[in-house]
């Protein structure tokens, strides 16, 4: 259920609202418009008296939420969710571009590749350190090593990082991570989210490869529902019997989650498509598509890379999609 408050609501009369609330048993959700203030209230509702509530002076409008996710749902926060990350900003209309190896594979590498996509116009480094891997056999990731390369990556170039958590036990190693990614694989992993939700972590929760668009934003509620609201969506493909492609990329989850939750959502067209030549095109889709950001594969030796090489583009490739995607936002917003 949400409250729409008049405008000229003071904070006093806010204040007492939610206590109001609160000792009825319910979470309060306060979000603070341009013009609108809107309480959102989580938990058993059933037992509010709408009338009342809407008979309240400072009241304008009370509407029930029948979408099971609650947090995450724009009409409880309708302006854009906007996440600092060290001096840059994810959502609210920036453009983040996250780039790097799928792995870290040694120091030079991650350095060399960090340089390179910060000369190209990454807002952000990416690179795994504990890799989730379909055979047990493949290369597992360099774990705690991989994440002090990052972090040396990150002193040198200035960019922020992300890398992906396998298990809440590791938490400690990303003290200084400064976004936590939660893979396709993990996104419904509900232990590691509540984890993730009692910190203040940004999180990149990444759609399960068969996992619907209320899933995901039912994963994103586990989190915020801890506490933790800095979540960011990743579309990320999906699977289907098309077999050219590694997953399908689902370009209309980005409109639709846009409409549904307050979130960032970032595209991540490299493990969408499993192919280093369908990055660029898609990447342009995603941003004309209203994407907050990308997270694309660099490497700059894809032949040899420990990971998904087929899919990572070299620098110079990664420029020109830079170059491109730039190109596409700046037609878009002239209309
Ligand atoms: C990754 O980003 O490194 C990754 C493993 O992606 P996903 O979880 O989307 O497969
Ligand atoms: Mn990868």
């Amino acid at each position: 259920m949400i409250a729409v408050l008049k405008p000229g609501t003071t904070d006093r009369q806010i204040e007492n609202l939610s206590e109001w609330l609160k000792n009825q048993g319910l979470g309060v959700h306060i979000s603070k418009g341009s013009i609108h203030t809107v309480i959102g209230l989580i938990g058993d509702t059933a037992k509010i008296d709408e009338e009342l509530l809407e008979s309240l002076e400072m009241v304008e409008s009370v509407k029930r939420i029948s979408e099971p996710f609650k947090s995450a749902n724009r009409k409880f926060h309708p302006d854009d969710t906007v996440i600092q990350i060290g001096n840059t900003t994810v959502g609210g209309g920036s453009l983040t571009v996250m780039a790097g190896p799928c792995s870290v594979e040694s120091e030079e590498q991650v350095l060399e590749i960090a340089h390179a996509v910060k000369a190209a116009g990454a807002t952000m480094l990416r690179g795994g350190a504990f890799k989730p891997r379909t055979s047990p056999y493949d290369f597992q990731g360099l774990k705690a090593e991989g994440i002090e390369f990052l972090l040396e990556a990150k002193k040198e170039t200035g960019l922020p990082i992300v890398t992906e958590i396998m298990n809440a036990n590791h938490l400690s190693l990303f003290e200084n991570v400064d976004i936590i990614q939660v893979g396709a694989r993990n996104m419904q992993n509900f232990e590691l989210l509540k984890e993730l939700g009692r910190t203040q972590k940004p999180i990149l929760l990444k759609r399960g490869l068969a996992n619907t668009i209320k899933e995901l934003l039912m994963s994103a509620e586990y989190i915020m529902a801890g506490g933790n609201e800095n979540v960011i969506l990743c579309e990320r493909g999906i699977r289907t019997f098309e077999t050219y492609t590694r997953n399908t990329l689902d370009l209309s989850a980005i409109p639709l989650l846009h409409e549904l939750s307050h979130l960032p959502v970032i595209v991540d067209p490299s493990h969408a498509t499993g192919v280093a030549r369908l990055v660029k095109p898609m990447a342009m889709a995603a941003v004309a598509c209203g994407a907050d950001g990308l997270m694309i594969e660099v490497h700059n030796d894809p032949a040899h890379a420990l990971c998904d090489g087929a899919q990572s583009l070299k620098p110079e490739a990664f420029a020109d999609v830079i170059a491109a995607v730039k190109a596409v936002r700046s037609t878009c917003s002239e209309d």
